[in-house]
């Protein structure tokens, strides 16, 4: 690809010369910025004033992944800086825009995903007078509690600067969201094109290692050394880690249980005989000492209190890995800090378990493998059954042995009930496969995040969505069938929120409003922009439409009918929902 460096600015508009022009301009820049900074891909939407922008960069040979609302989009970059490494783009118009993929932006923030989001605005002198632009708005100071760090380009001799700065803002520490406000006339501002390369960064080593120090280390070995009942726990910090090797050898090394969070599952397949995952409840209520890797103590995970925790059984001692050292201490005491890159922190604690390390008492690995494998008899007597309708677990049955059989799928979950049930159903093999609702347990990560899945890894992409979730997000099947992605989408379809039988209170004529229309035809979505549409009634139906829609690599719906009276309100969180107890 010829650098644009070379050939007219603003080439959509130049007339041909014989003379390459020694210029260069906004759009370029920033095209180029990128691009020296191995970012290939922009998810987004066009309009003013980036839709050139959008064009050049496709015209670049950046690919420019075009959504139908910016929120998906937004999560789009998410999940790519997930399963990249690197920061995710998503460029949007001005103010409404910007806001609709603000939402992302914060959830990417939330859930320590790398993300930048850029997005064009209208003319500052304007804005910040009030007088009325054309999609005025003050978006800088917009992003800012929403985001890791905001930077705003006003000339583009700064642009170089200004994409290094939210690249290292977005990867290095503690990743995140990072907002960059573009204003219009930043774009076809023009500058000496020598001088404009030579204003381009190169960021170096964007997410430094960081090292625990030694000491540190050492208390934490004392007092996994001093555990009668350790388990380790595996957040999805340290998925993003890459840093699998190294969990693998701590986990084998040390013989501890280990536990997945939802979206660490297949760090270690889910099949391996150190997982607690089918005995979570025990393993964390008797554990004396836990050692958080890359999980923050949040509402996931009972901050770190009460009954799930065995308050009750005396007290615990957490040893906790985090690049942030204000996660320490959020929510209990921690006994040893580990604060590094997990990496680092990890291979720290594998030096110190070497050769004469005590394995952890046979009677806790032996008591969490018999409840583990009572529990997984129990499942499976659940899976092998075949009711009609479907209900969760059969349909879940087919969709587990699926990836059982193809374990390099990126399966994308949400939903209440829909992602609960896989979360445990479906077994995992390996690392990065996983990505669901995340931190603040949204809906509306579904196609976003499947499309960004698709685009990253070239993987079959599975997404198992409740049909409330798809809702969200359905829209987006015109873009995987626009860019023709091997995307599956199966719809849990009980015709409403929880379930599909909930009646109006006031016996009133309209639906009640966890309702949906019944026996919605979801897959006829799909067909309507060539992708293939299916309805199945059966586990063997859905089975074969899986099978068939991983084989062809084509756009798939199906639309998976279960039970409608299956499901429970708000899945497992049902304690969250104050207005069930006011109704019953
Ligand atoms: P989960 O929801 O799976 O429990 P969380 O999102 O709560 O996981 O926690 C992820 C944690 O991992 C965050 O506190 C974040 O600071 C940390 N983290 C992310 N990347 C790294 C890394 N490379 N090294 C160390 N900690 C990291």
């Amino acid at each position: 690809m010829s650098s644009v460096l070379d050939t007219p600015p603003v080439a959509l508009a130049a007339a041909p010369s014989a003379e390459p022009r020694p210029l260069t301009d906004g759009f370029h820049l920033v095209i180029d910025a990128l691009k020296l900074n191995g970012i290939d891909t922009i998810y987004g939407l066009p309009g003013i004033p980036i839709t050139d922008l959008t064009r050049l960069a496709q015209a670049e040979g950046m690919r420019v992944i075009s959504f139908r609302h910016e929120q998906h989009a937004g999560n789009a970059a998410a999940a790519a800086g997930f399963l990249t490494g690197k920061p995710g783009i998503c460029l949007t118009v001005s103010a409404p825009g910007f806001l609709n993929g603000l939402t992302a932006l914060a959830n990417a923030t939330v859930n320590c995903f790398p993300m930048i989001l850029v997005s064009g605005s209208s003319e500052r002198e304007i804005v910040d007078l009030q007088q009325g632009d054309y999609e005025e708005m003050d978006q800088l100071n917009a992003a800012k509690p929403f985001c890791k760090a905001a930077f705003r380009i006003l000339h583009a001799q700064d642009i170089g600067i200004g994409i290094a700065r939210a690249i290292r803002s977005a990867v290095s520490g503690r990743p995140g969201g990072v907002y960059l406000d573009l204003p219009a006339k930043l774009f076809s501002q023009t500058m000496d094109a020598v001088a404009g390369r030579n204003s381009l960064v190169k960021v170096v080593d964007a997410a430094p290692r960081q090292l625990p120090a030694p000491d540190s280390v050492q208390r934490a070995l004392e007092v996994i050394k001093g555990a009668k009942r350790p388990l380790i726990l595996l957040g999805k910090g340290a998925a993003y880690a890459r840093a699998d090797a190294e969990i693998r050898a701590l986990v084998e090394n040390s013989g501890i249980p280990y536990l997945p969070m939802s979206m660490a599952k297949g760090l270690l397949p889910d099949t391996h005989p150190q997982s607690a995952g089918a005995a979570r409840s025990y393993a964390l209520a008797e554990a004396d000492v836990v050692v958080l890797v890359g999980a923050r103590l949040n509402w996931l995970l009972s901050h770190g209190k009460g009954k799930t925790w065995g308050a009750d059984k005396g007290a615990k001692q957490f040893v906790q890995i985090d690049i942030a050292p204000t996660e320490i201490d959020s929510n209990v005491p921690i006994a040893a800090p580990l604060v590094g890159d997990i990496g680092s922190c990890v291979a720290a604690l594998n030096a110190g378990i070497g050769a004469g390390w005590a394995k952890p008492p046979a009677a806790w690995v032996g008591a969490i493998a018999e409840r583990r494998d009572k529990n997984l008899t129990k499942m499976a007597a659940t899976l092998a059954l075949d009711p009609a309708p479907m209900n969760f677990h059969s349909a879940l049955a087919a969709i587990r042995d699926l990836v059982k059989q193809r374990p390099d799928a990126v399966i994308v979950n949400e939903g209440a009930n829909t992602l609960d049930f896989a979360r445990s159903i479906v077994d995992m093999y390996e690392p990065r496969k996983r990505l669901d609702c995340g931190t603040w347990g949204i809906m509306g990560i579904g196609m976003g995040f499947s499309v960004a899945a698709a685009v990253e890894t070239g993987k079959p992409v599975i997404a198992i969505e409740g049909d409330s979730a798809f809702g969200f997000s359905g829209m987006e099947v015109e873009t995987i069938c626009r860019y023709n992605l091997p995307v599956c989408i199966v719809v849990f379809n009980n015709n409403g929120v929880y379930k599909g039988t909930d009646v109006n209170l006031s016996g009133g004529a309209d639906p009640a409003p966890t309702v949906f229309v019944k026996g919605s035809r979801y897959d006829l979505m799909m067909e309507a922009f060539g992708g293939k549409g299916v309805v199945a009634r059966t586990r063997q139906e859905l089975a074969r439409a899986l099978d068939e829609a991983v084989a062809s690599g084509r756009p798939t719906l199906i639309n998976a009918i279960i039970d409608e009276t299956a499901g429970t309100e708000s899945g497992r969180i049902t304690n969250l929902n104050p207005a069930k107890a006011a109704i019953k």
